[in-house]
């Protein structure tokens, strides 16, 4: 064996190196293990690699593929995790995938090469500590559940009582009970992406009434800030009208905790080229540029004596993310230390977008 090849061994990777003009791949013996394909034939991408694909993880792949081949979308980078099922013995794998499109000078692209690895005992591990997740969180909500229906009662019964301890008491109880739910409901959302169980049911909507909505609910509770909405009429989505709704609400209630108060949060909604562009701007502590990718990642918060007292897990950005990106849509934060920030997430437009708005 040479040298790449003891390396290769050393570290248990598969390689595949697919040339895009036969459509032909080629996989080394690892790899062709990992996808269950046991005949010496040619391996083509349609008739082995697409079969061998975890059906629930077909259509996510195929379509991240079918973006690593538009050099404007992704560069060529691929980097991924799915499941595969051998076709032989049925055996389901974890794997991930590495790699990169190389294109010509009309960027077409001519190659796609990549390796793969055997992830399936991490994974199963990850996957155990979600339902772990999953279980603590729907052990907290029952109690939270029943708390939650008297304390509201109770609070509409002393709306006008003149207990103002009593009454003040209920009000905050209300408030922090609130809050822990939308903690909860974060790690519950959590293990259910992880475990595929988030499914994006898509319908059209104005994008801008979403968006006006809730600006008015953050509106109720939040009176440190200002709100300014700048519209964008007219402009249709084919999106999950309730997840695209949440990924705002939690780039809004950033905004609200990591900006001093009497500053102004600017919302904007825009079309930019094929794409509704939607921004959330704040004039608080900002990030520095070493913070900027990691800041969609599990559990991942900026440390430093501005974030210290302020609560948070770090899983809003890493579910907004994953809902922008299962809606083939970005999210990209533009952002100076101390100078604010702004969130920026994009989704496709439906062929006949812009209504008229007259
Ligand atoms: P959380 O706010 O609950 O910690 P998020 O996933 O929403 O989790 O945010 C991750 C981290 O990104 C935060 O901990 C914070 O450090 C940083 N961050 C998010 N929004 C902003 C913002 N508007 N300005 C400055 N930093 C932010």
């Amino acid at each position: 064996m040479n040298k790449p090849g003891y390396l290769k061994d050393a570290a248990q990777l598969g390689t595949f190196d697919m040339d895009l003009e036969q459509g032909v791949m080629e996989l080394d013996e690892r790899a062709r293990r990992f996808f269950g394909i046991n005949h010496r034939e040619t391996v083509t991408y349609l008739k082995d690699f697409v079969p061998a694909l975890h059906p629930d993880d077909r259509e996510k792949i195929t379509t991240i593929i079918n973006n690593v081949f538009i050099k404007s979308v992704s560069n060529g980078n691929y980097d991924v995790a799915y499941r595969t099922v051998g076709i032989e013995n049925q055996r389901i794998r974890w794997v991930r995938a590495k790699g990169k499109a190389y294109f010509n000078e009309q960027d077409k692209p001519v190659r796609f090469i990549g390796s793969v690895l055997d992830i399936t005992e991490q994974k199963l591990d990850e996957l155990r500590k979600n339902d772990f997740i999953a279980m603590v969180s729907h052990e907290l909500k029952t109690p939270l559940t029943s708390l939650t229906a008297p304390i509201q009662v109770l609070n509409s019964k002393l709306k006008n009582s003149e207990d103002s301890f009593t009454s003040g008491a209920l009000k905050n109880a209300d408030k922090q009970l609130k809050k822990m739910g939308t903690m909860i409901n974060g790690f519950l959302n959590i293990s259910r992406l992880e475990s595929g169980k988030i499914q994006i049911i898509k319908q059209e909507f104005l994008l801008d009434g979403l968006i006006r909505e809730i600006v008015r609910e953050a509106e109720l509770t939040v009176s440190t800030h200002q709100i300014k909405f700048n519209p964008c009429l007219g402009v249709k989505v084919n999106a999950d009208i309730d997840k695209i709704g949440s990924v705002i609400s939690n780039l809004l209630s950033n905004a609200v905790k990591y900006s001093p108060k009497d500053t102004i949060i600017h919302v904007d909604c825009q079309v930019v080229d094929d794409y509704a562009q939607v921004s959330i701007r704040d004039e608080g502590i900002g990030i520095n540029h070493n913070n900027k990718e990691k800041l969609f990642d599990r559990y991942y918060r900026v440390e430093n004596t501005h974030t210290q007292h302020i609560s948070g897990f770090g899983i809003g950005l890493y579910l907004s993310a994953e809902i922008i990106n299962r809606h083939a849509g970005k999210i990209w934060v533009e952002s100076e230390i101390g100078f604010g920030l702004t969130f920026y997430f994009n989704l496709p437009l439906n062929f006949n977008k812009i209504l008229d708005a007259s």
